[in-house]
């Protein structure tokens, strides 16, 4: 992750761009790159979701790469680190939604009991 931060990083400062990353701007970026990731699977059938072409799956991978990229530049312009960040989630969630009730149940957590 640090390698990836670091080229990310030189990438922006090697184009003058820092200028452009408000929070605001890289959010609004983040979520331009979501939907363009979202895009690719408008109006498939959840069948069709699951077996993808190769060139579908590579067009994905550039979505997600763009995706991973404007995170890594949002977590950094927050001095907020996005692994970390990760990991505190996972522990969240995995009391909020414990495996024993929500095995197999895409509920909410709120519609346990
Ligand atoms: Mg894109």
């Amino acid at each position: 992750m640090k390698k990836l931060e670091e080229a990310v990083r030189q990438f922006r400062e090697e184009r003058d761009w820092e200028q452009f990353h408000s929070p605001k701007n890289l959010v609004m970026a983040l979520m331009v790159e979501c939907a363009e990731l979202a895009e690719h699977f408008q109006w498939l059938t959840q069948s069709q979701s699951r077996n993808l072409s190769p060139e579908k799956k590579e067009m994905i991978k550039e979505e997600i790469g763009d995706v991973l990229i404007y995170l890594v530049n949002l977590s950094e312009k927050l001095g907020i680190d996005p692994l970390e960040a990760a990991w505190e989630k996972l522990g969240k969630n995995s009391k909020k939604y414990p495996a024993d009730q929500a095995r197999g149940k895409s509920w909410k957590y709120h519609e346990y009991e």
